[in-house]
């Protein structure tokens, strides 16, 4: 089973959510929390836990025989991330910031042996105990380079080899296609929201694609006292998705943050919003243990 927690916008909390809706759960579910976030990953940070057993996410990258290629431009012309440039005789060089790893080069190119392969890394992906009971696996995209979409299923991949009952995925902000990727698979989409202006308006684009994508979707409202809430629950209603947790603006939470230890485990009324949200996770996913 995978649920994903998800939210338009940056900052509202999305992490948090997931973070102790994964504590929470892990006494239910044998689970596996996938920080999926490639370019800004921070669970490890809320759960005060150092990253480990790293492994390096590489992509193909053209290397160039000048010995044999014949300066014929046609790998230059293919290229449609434009890595190639070819000086005034046709020597091609390449920019690897630009590459994408897509092997189209190599299959135009007519000289045997003109390009062979070469690998950068692009990011790392880990896989941490945690002191909860469960693994937290996370990808991070290495500095400088832009493409996060192989770290998302590199990371997906190695969250899913694990021994699990439950994958809970936290995604990136937005809804650009990593966020969709993230998703996919999920039996519910939680979409965390505040009751700014902003918040509701990313949150209207996260339900879309929920939609889209033809998953149950619940919202869960956080700073729930600093702004209008009627609007959020209007929102769900039109896109067919339950209010399932007002979560209000709270000092713990902030402090939870700083400690590294999850505020569900602290003996405050902010603890039981989490852990009424993860009982409704498990009756919706029809039991646990
Ligand atoms: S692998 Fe693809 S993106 Fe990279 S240089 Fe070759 S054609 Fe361009
Ligand atoms: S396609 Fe092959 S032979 Fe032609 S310029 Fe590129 S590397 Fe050289």
């Amino acid at each position: 089973m995978q649920i994903a927690v998800s939210g338009g916008k940056g900052g509202t909390g999305k992490s948090t959510v997931a973070v102790n809706l994964a504590v929470a759960l892990a006494e239910s579910f044998k689970l596996v929390l996938a920080d999926l976030d490639v370019e800004a990953p921070n669970d490890h940070l809320l759960l005060g836990v150092e990253p480990a057993n790293e492994r390096e996410v590489r992509e193909f990258m053209p290397r160039f025989d000048y010995s044999k290629c014949t300066r014929c431009r046609k790998c230059a012309e293919v290229c449609e991330e434009h890595a190639i440039v070819t000086l005034r005789d046709g020597t091609p060089f390449l920019m690897p910031n630009l590459c994408s790893g897509c092997r189209a080069c190599e299959i135009v190119c007519p000289v045997p042996g003109a390009i062979g392969e070469a690998f950068k890394v692009i990011g790392h992906t880990y896989v941490t105990e945690t002191p909860y009971g469960f693994n937290l696996v996370s990808g991070k995209l290495k500095e400088g380079e832009e493409r996060s979409m192989p770290l998302v299923v590199e990371a997906k991949k190695r969250a899913r080899s694990l021994p699990h009952e439950l994958l809970l995925v936290d995604t990136a902000a937005g809804t650009g296609n990593t966020v969709s990727k993230a998703i996919e698979g999920s039996e519910l989409l939680i979409a965390v929201t505040e009751p700014t202006p902003l918040g509701i308006h990313d949150t209207e684009l996260i339900l879309r694609l929920g939609r889209l994508m033809e998953m149950p979707m619940w919202v869960v409202i956080n700073r729930a006292d600093l702004g209008d809430r009627r609007r959020v629950y209007a929102l769900a209603e039109k896109y067919g998705a339950d209010v399932v947790a007002e979560i209000p603006y709270s000092e713990n939470i902030v402090r939870s943050y700083v400690q590294g230890k999850p505020v569900v485990l602290w003996k405050v009324p902010e603890a039981r919003v989490f852990r009424g949200l993860a009982g409704k996770v498990v009756d919706f996913l029809g039991g646990g243990e």
